[in-house]
């Protein structure tokens, strides 16, 4: 299955749904291309602001691909700022799900694009393999969804946040209990 590789996590999903949205019921032939430039490694993201900036080494050539998004509304920002206040705050499936059914859905909503290619289209295959690399990387931490929606840098409490949400893996030291070492 081509698809299992990008979007595993609720957060990612949804970029693997810009690339590939429901309405579309004839699949872009293009698809498979940008999954392969994605998956080898031929796609270099950056996040500025809400723009995602891709740099696609596709053959010798190089092209650069720009995503611009909306802002997140300030009621999703603020849903999801008081979901990460709790004691083991992460951006996990099941937070995903409780915003989406208290009508705060985090999907990111692409206001423009554009290519250094000749290829004169919204979704050209270099804006596509970054809609795919940017899922694999939201799928390694969610909190990419959030920075390219400019939600660290445009909230007040944006570094409290960015550290609170940190993924699970890491564990704060402050958090380590003294008595479980001595
Ligand atoms: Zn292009």
């Amino acid at each position: 299955m081509p698809d299992s590789d990008f979007g595993y996590t609720a957060w990612g999903k949804d970029w693997v749904r810009l690339a590939e949205p429901l309405r579309q019921t004839r699949p872009d032939p293009q698809l498979p291309r940008a999954r392969r430039l994605a998956r080898d490694g031929k796609v270099e993201l950056t996040i500025d602001g809400r723009t995602v900036r891709a740099v696609v080494h596709h053959g010798r050539t190089t092209f650069t691909a720009n995503i611009e998004l909306e802002p997140m509304p300030p009621e999703t920002k603020a849903a999801i700022s008081h979901h990460l206040s709790g004691p083991r705050p992460t951006l996990t499936d099941d937070l995903y799900r409780t915003l989406t059914t208290d009508g705060h859905r985090p999907a990111p909503h692409v206001t423009t694009t554009d290519c250094t290619c000749p290829v004169a289209t919204p979704r050209c295959v270099h804006v596509l393999a970054a809609y795919y690399e940017t899922a694999r990387r939201v799928d390694d931490d969610p909190r990419v969804a959030l920075e390219a929606q400019d939600y660290f840098r445009a909230s007040s409490q944006g570094a409290d946040v960015r550290a609170a949400a940190t993924p699970q893996r890491w564990v704060a030291l402050n958090a380590l209990e003294p008595d479980d070492y001595f």
